[in-house]
């Protein structure tokens, strides 16, 4: 294993104090502290990379259950800022089969893409307070570091303490890296195991503008949660450990983080979680061959046991059927089975 040079430079690690934020993001953050206080919010956040497949359907199905069932808001956010990911044509498509299966969201679409200003002001903010730093590691490098089998690699800190210079150097830009400081990040977890990482041996410093450019998934994630309001965030298992970095965001940010509702992922006959570029068939089929809303809704809540297997029932009669302590505690029994599976 390649070791680190030196911890550099105490002064990365300051205390947790929030970096200097202009006075419009500091409202931003005031008014999501503001919407939160007004009731749960939750969201839905697919990327437009492809069609939703079953998996994401239930996650979508259970999140806006989650939300509906403490009378809160359900938000709809396109996370489409990896543009040479997006597929054209899978956002009307996303959009087309959550309104066919009944689940309505509250208030305007959301796309990361027209949000790129605010994304772009916090990591202004946190380089101008002295917790970013450039990267120059190559893939190549980052791949040799030996990892603990098949756990995401830590990134060991080979470029803390670097000049902050920003242009290419050997035709590459960097990357930027939030400093983590030492000790724990914890969350919230209402469904898998206990939600905490330790920074530095688990999570380590976290990339928030990648050196193609673009804005990070844990940057606009951790933003928008804040700003939003979101109390409550339900998404598959195969997140939980993004929660890490994400909590990392929020807490230089200072403010309020929402709980975590980590659902288990849905697998194929043969154990294998499905896969949007596998095209493991979404409503398409279904819907070709004549299935109705209430047959397909039936179909997602019966694979976490909430209905027995072939009940027909719409999302709106679903929810009139459920109470949350019991979506909550049967959720839970089926993420804990799995949490120490391979999917976190
Ligand atoms: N956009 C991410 C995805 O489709 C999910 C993000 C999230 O829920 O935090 O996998």
């Amino acid at each position: 294993m390649i070791q680190p040079p030196g911890r550099p430079e105490a002064a990365l690690f300051h205390a947790v104090s929030p970096p200097v934020l202009s006075e419009g993001l500091r409202q931003q953050l005031a008014l999501g502290e503001q919407r939160r206080r007004q009731g749960p919010r939750g969201r839905y956040a697919p990327s437009p990379t492809g069609p939703l497949h079953l998996g994401n359907l239930r996650t979508a199905l259970l999140s806006w259950l989650v939300t509906r069932l403490q009378g809160g808001e359900w938000l709809l956010r396109i996370d489409d800022l990896d543009t040479p990911r997006n597929r054209p044509g899978a956002e009307e498509r996303i959009l087309a089969d959550l309104a066919w299966l009944g689940l309505a969201w509250d208030g305007p679409l959301i796309r990361q893409s027209e949000r790129r200003g605010l994304y772009a002001g916090v990591l202004s903010s946190l380089r101008r307070a002295g917790d970013l730093y450039p990267c120059r590691c190559s893939r190549r490098l980052l791949a040799d570091i030996s990892a603990p089998h098949g756990a995401a690699p830590v990134y060991p800190g080979f470029c803390r303490g670097l000049a902050p210079r920003w242009g290419p150097e050997q035709g590459r830009l960097p990357s930027w890296r939030l400093a983590l400081e030492p000790g724990t990040l914890g969350w919230t977890e209402r469904l898998a195991r206990p939600g905490v990482l330790d920074a530095s041996r688990e999570v380590g410093d976290v990339v928030l503008r990648r050196a193609d450019g673009f804005l990070a998934y844990h940057l606009a994630t951790a933003v928008d949660e804040l700003t939003l309001g979101i109390t409550d965030v339900v998404r598959g298992l195969d997140l939980w450990a993004a929660t890490g970095p994400q909590m990392a965001v929020m807490r230089r940010l200072g403010g309020t983080a929402p709980q975590f509702w980590h659902v288990p992922l849905w697998r194929d006959g043969t154990g294998q979680r499905l896969s949007k570029r596998e095209g493991s068939g979404g409503l398409a089929p279904l819907r070709q061959a004549g299935r109705t809303p209430a047959e397909v809704v039936g179909l997602l809540a019966a694979s976490v046991e909430l209905v027995p297997e072939g009940s027909c029932l719409s999302a709106l009669e679903l929810l009139q059927e459920t109470d949350l302590d019991s979506l909550r505690g049967q959720l839970a029994r089926l993420a804990q089975q799995r949490s120490d599976a391979a999917e976190i």
